[in-house]
């Protein structure tokens, strides 16, 4: 009894401190029309000195510099009473406030009209909001937890999707700046279907499909359906699922022949955006992208290159491990899609031709490793140029140029270790996901001799 109320109290204290420490921000949509959101951000308990708050210039799983802080502005800075403080700019996205009072509250108007997996795109249909794209935040403040409140009651039956925590009245929690920055947030007139999956350990999660799309509930349960049977081939490979934070997962689908299309992993989410006028009817299209997007909650979520970690948001991390974070991955959507049974062995084997092929007669992976190409991410992923580049002569795609690497060493395994691919991948699992101790590139040929004690 005594150590419960200890245990109480402890819990009070901490719940206190971090009130105290909460960075806490709202959201509302007034010219969502306009395609902008009115954004606030109140930071208590500032110390002393100049405060730096920013935009980001990075994504998680997007590996080029984005600059978010071009569709910032009207940024505001005020003390609790509404009284403004000055700032300067020591950068085009951060804004210095030289004196800044105990509380600061910083406002302003985000432009957003790209739905995809990295932007925020606003309209009286939805919100959809990538984190780093949409939310300013100090520097220096990591550890601090956020909370983050919107206001819709003016849209028509929105509701919030997000792996974030909810803690009522509209509000999500995070519990560090890592987390939130890979929260991706949907608010829509979304339908959704969820299933249970049990893990060997006898832990139940659920996994949701949330999708903002022109379709019938029905429509979307079949669908459900359909990725239920992908889920249970994935699983086979690793043994079990990841450990989702709150014990959910979420798929979050928006469609629509006028997004961007995109794919883009979290921890417990991921951003799905397809470019068909609705699902039904194009439910096998569309699976490809689901597969990889939910191998990534093992690969790279949790089995994790060391090069990503920590992740930094003012200028992309550069990975040497992407071939197998991206590739593996890449291998990997398509088989278990034909274990799945949505893909013949021959509709499989023709993508392991295309792969082949691709490795064996493009310059840059004559000439260049994975590891090379797997660098060159920042310059690739996304990166906006508009001079000319030698791509065709230096560069394969990670993506490409990995799934090769994973088709040579599953048909090794299989011809001269009487092993497999998924071995390999399990002992990964074991040996770095399950525990997230990221890997390096040694760490990958150990593992690899241990299994095959070569
Ligand atoms: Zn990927």
């Amino acid at each position: 009894m005594k150590k419960i109320l200890l245990a109480c109290g402890l819990l009070t204290a901490s719940f206190v401190v971090n009130a105290q420490q909460e960075i806490s921000y709202e959201v509302s949509f007034p010219n969502a029309v306009h395609h902008e959101a009115q954004i606030s951000m109140t930071i208590p308990n500032v110390p002393t000195g100049a405060l730096k708050v920013r935009m980001s210039r990075s994504s998680p799983g997007r590996y080029a510099t984005h600059e978010f802080g071009k569709n910032v502005y009207n940024l505001k800075a005020t003390d609790q009473n509404g009284k403004v403080l000055n700032f300067k700019l020591t950068a085009g996205d951060v804004y210095e406030i030289t004196s800044p009072t105990k509380t600061v509250k910083v406002t302003y108007t985000l432009f957003g009209n790209w739905i995809d997996g990295t932007y925020a795109g606003f309209d009286e249909t939805h919100a959809h909001m990538n984190i780093p794209a949409t939310f300013a935040f100090p520097i220096g403040m990591d550890a601090r937890p956020r909370t983050v409140k919107f206001n819709y009651a003016d849209k028509q039956n929105w509701k919030v999707a997000t792996q974030l925590k909810p803690t009522g009245k509209d509000t999500y929690y995070a519990p560090n700046f890592q987390y939130f920055m890979d929260s991706p947030i949907e608010i829509a007139a979304y339908k959704t279907a969820s299933w249970e999956v049990k893990n060997p350990d006898g832990k139940i999660q659920t996994i949701h499909l949330v999708s903002h799309s022109n379709d019938e509930q029905s429509t979307i349960d079949n669908y459900a359906e359909m990725l239920k049977k992908m889920v249970t081939e994935q699983v086979a490979v690793w043994g079990e699922l990841p450990n989702f934070d709150y014990g959910n997962y979420y798929f979050l689908h928006d469609v629509l022949p006028e997004y961007a299309g995109d794919g883009m992993e979290h921890r417990n989410s991921t951003v799905i955006v397809q470019r068909t006028p609705k699902i039904s009817g194009y439910e096998s299209n569309l699976l490809g992208t689901f597969s990889h997007e939910f191998f990534h909650a093992w690969n790279v979520e949790r089995l994790r290159p060391k090069t990503l970690e920590p992740f930094n948001f003012e200028h992309s991390n550069v990975s040497d491990g992407l071939w197998l974070a991206e590739g593996f991955t890449q291998y990997y959507g398509n088989l278990l899609l034909a274990r799945a049974g949505f893909r013949t062995p021959e509709n499989a084997v023709q993508g392991f031709n295309g792969i082949v092929n691709s490795v064996l007669n493009s310059p840059g992976a004559i000439n260049f490793s994975p590891i090379q190409a797997s660098q060159y991410a920042v310059f690739a992923d996304a990166g906006v140029a508009i001079d000319q580049r030698n791509m065709g002569n230096i560069f394969t795609s990670y993506y490409t140029y990995g799934a090769g690497v994973a088709l040579a060493l599953d048909l090794r395994l299989r011809s001269e270790f009487k092993l497999t691919l998924d071995d390999y991948m399990r002992a990964l699992w074991k040996a770095h996901g399950k525990p997230e101790i990221a890997y390096t590139m040694s760490d990958l040929e150990k593992v690899l001799a241990q299994l095959t004690k070569n």
